[in-house]
């Protein structure tokens, strides 16, 4: 992958703008015509041509471009948030009567628009434990249409071995989307695995600024017309100009941000696993996750996510060890510049038991490792846990 040529040139004709190195934001929803006969042709062609932005946009291609050639795909469509990506995919795919098999954690909504938003429409999804591809192949049924998944996930990190789940979807004719946003084009591609949709979450890595919520969808020309003509173009949840440009800003810096983020998340991640008070360390690339011989056959390198269980006897010690983190944001979201901290317990009201009646942790707490050197960040996680 010519990655530099991608970020700094694809889908860029300076020649077209004076040259200008930064591209233009075509902050504008509607594109004229000089004749009928040009108006007529723009409307043959909607997917193509330039005539309304919630259809297309000059900015917002650019960036569709680049996104597409980092996923390896023949074309992308951008969204307002990765949750509209995601349900325009799997709508695109399915309808009322049909069957969804879909992993078993999922992003909360993923898990929302299956089970809740298109239970209502007729869509019936089953939630399979998909570390092992064998556990799909059980829960198939007469009207199984498509298969969701998430590898890792956000949380706990569980895997899907991409290639065996799409070799067994394809010869039974089923639909793959997955959620890709952990990874990041850079470390997993799911498209060459054999998987027909990749979801971004692009509020995270790919702009990696935490100023814009954005979605990509990845996949075949055909596929992502299909998407086009029904959901994207119908519930119009598309990504406004200023926001792609942001992003295009953002997308620049992606490699360096997430060979930096590996290394420090390495050094993070050696410092809590010898820690005593931290009880367990989620990560695909701990030795002790369960998958590791899959993290390292299907990802090509470390994001900086990473969860700990702390070890406390209650919530109290969970709140005073976030409430004494110094150089880590406390907030929902990951992916940014900034290192952040998500604690579970924030989720519940105050006087939940440690483990919840559904068999939540509340002494979880997720770290998204930013930019910051690795020895402030270990400084700060020692002395908030000294505060246990
Ligand atoms: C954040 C997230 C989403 C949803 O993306 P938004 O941009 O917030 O709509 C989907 N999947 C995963 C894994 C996420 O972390």
């Amino acid at each position: 992958m010519d990655l530099s040529w991608i970020l700094n040139h694809l889908g860029e004709e300076r020649e077209r703008y004076f040259g200008a190195v930064a591209p233009p934001l075509m902050q504008s929803s509607i594109f004229a015509f000089p004749t009928v006969a040009a108006m007529r042709e723009a409307f043959g062609d909607e997917f193509a041509e330039h005539l309304y932005t919630r259809g297309n946009n000059p900015t917002v291609e650019i960036l569709r471009r680049k996104v597409a050639a980092l996923e390896g795909a023949e074309d992308c469509l951008m969204f307002g948030s990765g949750a509209a990506a995601m349900a325009s995919g799997v709508m695109a795919c399915v309808a009322g009567g049909d069957h969804v098999l879909c992993v078993a954690k999922p992003y909360s909504w993923t898990r929302a628009l299956l089970r809740d938003l298109l239970g209502r429409y007729g869509v019936l999804t089953s939630f399979v434990d998909g570390t092992d591809p064998a556990h799909f192949e059980a829960a198939l049924g007469e009207r199984t249409r498509m298969i969701v998944l998430e590898s890792p996930n956000s949380l706990t990190f569980e895997q899907q071995d991409l290639a065996a789940v799409a070799a067994l979807a394809r010869a039974r004719g089923l639909r793959t989307i997955c959620d890709n946003s952990y990874a990041t084009p850079l470390n997993q591609s799911p498209l060459a695995l054999g998987i027909d949709l990749v979801v971004h979450s692009a509020t995270k890595y790919l702009n990696g600024h935490s100023d814009v919520v954005a979605g990509a969808l990845c996949g075949s020309h055909e596929l992502l017309r299909q998407v086009f003509r029904g959901p994207y173009m119908t519930l119009g949840a598309i990504l406004a100009p200023h926001d792609a440009w942001l992003m295009l800003r953002g997308l620049r810096t992606l490699p360096i941000r997430m060979e930096r983020i590996a290394r420090t998340t390495r050094e993070v991640l050696a410092f809590v696993e010898a820690h005593p008070r931290v009880r367990r360390v989620y990560s695909p690339h701990s030795a002790s996750h369960p998958q590791s011989a899959l993290s390292q056959r299907q990802l090509r390198g470390a994001s900086g996510l990473l969860t700990i269980e702390l070890d406390v006897t209650g919530v109290a010690a969970v709140e005073r060890f976030c409430d004494a983190l110094t150089r880590f944001l406390m907030t929902v979201s990951w992916g940014g510049y900034e290192s952040l901290a998500f604690p579970l317990c924030a989720v519940f009201p105050r006087d939940t038991a440690l483990h919840t009646a559904t068999g939540t942790n509340l002494a979880l707490v997720r770290l998204s490792i930013g930019l910051e050197e690795a020895d402030v960040l270990i400084a700060d996680l020692e002395q908030a846990l000294a505060r246990l």
